[in-house]
């Protein structure tokens, strides 16, 4: 069983699978993580029979916590603030949408459409009033749980509800004092004080009661959680008793996922910059591909990406799957297609990273992959070429990057290589040879034998006269993507 079916498999009933962030920097991979995993589970309960759906929280209600480098300097007079209360950095509209939307549309490229809510507006609209109540009602006992549950003392004035300043407009800086009718009355570290509505968004609940007074208003019965939230008197362990003891709502079923790490630089985080945001890996990797990272592992279990030739290691596992389409990855394969029931064939990366540094034109690649007996059309051909083309621009090892060089220049080669060379092209302008790569890597590994060379020694004159390099992409395959006139005249040239 999928390890996504294992999970939902004692769920009945109607389902809401619930995942979030606080949209406070770029949303990067590890943060694909958390709503892959969610739309996993959504689809798990959907193909199980039951009716789910996936909701996505943005905490925006959050206070920005610190001027993150990637901020300019006046960021500094927003810390501390919602973020949805913060100008976005280019001006337009807020922090919170800013880094928000694209990571919305990233999601729909990948098929998952969530009911997008912002914490904000849970506030605004009301819809957390009455439980703002309770908790302020019941407060010391929500004190006695956190710190039973946590471990943790909280402070004598603890208040379990942090208002926003009327005045300096801070969250974090602010203490309730006391709840009046819907009013509560706080003061501030600036010198204001003043009353906050909880019927608005004048002020939110601190994280560890906010989580499961979500689970109760929005109805939550999965939710999918970094492992921050999963220790031991974490978050989850303390919002599952006040859930149940203080807001008589059972807790949803919880799976803690595991980060991913960047091969080579650790864990992502958007406040130290090592991140790749969501939209950037989508711009080399095809959406199917993100999915089966997050898809072919439990979610318990850590993954290291690497964008390098790992990335191309990842597409050929995948390449090899919906080749084989073996049984027992027949579920694996359904849960990685972005739009459901909709299988699409990815022509083959790797080699499309080696033909993007040939040719620029999607029209032509498409007549040279016909050549091979690949019958794909203009639109997929350039889609895929954008992909590769952003995947060697950035990401690429120098040994897999290449240009082809002029017509017409000169390359010093040996004597033997001359020999090579000359019996090659004696070969290629045979008509009937044919121009395909097991027949050129043939001739060629013939031709080298009979002088008595090395094979990979032998290569390194083409290699050399076409591209300046003493290694290439694998040779057969190189040549015959290349239009048989253009290399034979290229290597006359040289000889
Ligand atoms: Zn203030």
């Amino acid at each position: 069983m999928h390890w996504v079916d294992a999970v939902v498999k004692d769920q009945v009933g109607a389902q809401t699978v619930s995942t979030g962030i606080s949209p406070s920097g770029p949303i990067h991979l590890g943060n694909l993580r958390e709503i892959i995993t969610g739309d996993l589970l959504n689809r798990g309960c959907k193909d199980k029979g039951l009716q789910s759906k996936l909701i996505y929280l943005a905490d925006d209600m959050d206070p920005l916590r610190k001027k993150y480098p990637f901020l300019p300097e006046e960021y500094e007079l927003q810390v501390g603030k919602p973020l949805r209360n913060i100008p976005s950095p280019d001006g337009k509209g807020t922090y919170s949408e800013y880094f928000l939307s694209p990571f919305l549309k990233s999601a729909g490229e990948l098929g998952i459409f969530p009911e997008a809510i912002r914490a904000g507006d849970l506030y605004r609209d009301g819809k957390m009033g009455e439980i703002i109540r309770v908790t302020i009602v019941n407060r010391e006992k929500i004190r006695n749980i956190i710190e039973k549950v946590s471990g943790r003392e909280l402070e004598k004035n603890w208040f379990p509800y942090n208002p926003v300043c009327s005045s300096c407009g801070r969250i974090n800086t602010t203490v309730g004092l006391e709840l009046k009718g819907d009013l509560v009355e706080y003061k501030c570290k600036c010198g204001n004080s003043g009353d906050a509505n909880i019927f608005t968004e004048d002020g939110k609940l601190p994280w560890r009661i906010e989580w499961p007074a979500k689970w109760k208003i929005l109805g939550v019965t999965i939710e999918p959680f970094g492992k921050d939230h999963g220790t031991v008197g974490g978050s989850y362990d303390t919002g599952k008793v006040i859930a149940e003891e203080i807001f008589d709502y059972p807790a949803p079923l919880p799976l803690m996922f595991e980060r991913i790490l960047l091969k080579g630089k650790g864990a992502m985080h958007s406040s130290t910059g090592i991140v790749i945001p969501a939209s950037e890996i989508l711009s080399f990797c095809p959406p199917e591909i993100v999915r089966f990272l997050m898809a072919r592992v439990p979610s318990t279990r850590h993954i290291e990406f690497d964008p390098g030739m790992g990335f191309l290691s990842l597409m050929d596992e995948y390449q090899r799957m919906i080749k084989e389409q073996k049984e027992e990855e027949s579920r694996l394969i359904e849960l990685t297609i972005p739009v459901k029931g909709k299988a699409q064939k990815i022509l083959d990366y790797r080699h499309m990273a080696t033909l993007v540094q040939i040719y620029s034109d999607a029209r032509k690649l498409v007549d040279v992959l016909k050549r091979t007996g690949i019958d794909a059309t203009t639109e997929e051909v350039s889609k895929l070429m954008k992909l590769a083309r952003h995947w060697i621009d950035n990401y690429a090892p120098d040994t897999f990057k290449f240009s082809i060089l002029p017509a017409k220049q000169d390359v010093a080669i040996s004597e033997v290589e001359r020999e090579i060379i000359s019996d090659f092209v004696a070969w290629a302008s045979k008509t009937d040879s044919t121009w395909e790569a097991t027949e050129i890597h043939n001739a060629i590994h013939n031709i080298i034998k009979a002088h008595g060379t090395e094979p990979s020694e032998g290569f390194k004159a083409f290699y050399k006269i076409l591209i300046g390099k003493e290694r290439g992409p694998r040779l057969g395959f190189f040549l015959s993507a290349m239009d048989r006139k253009t290399v034979i005249e290229r290597l006359r040239y040289v000889i």
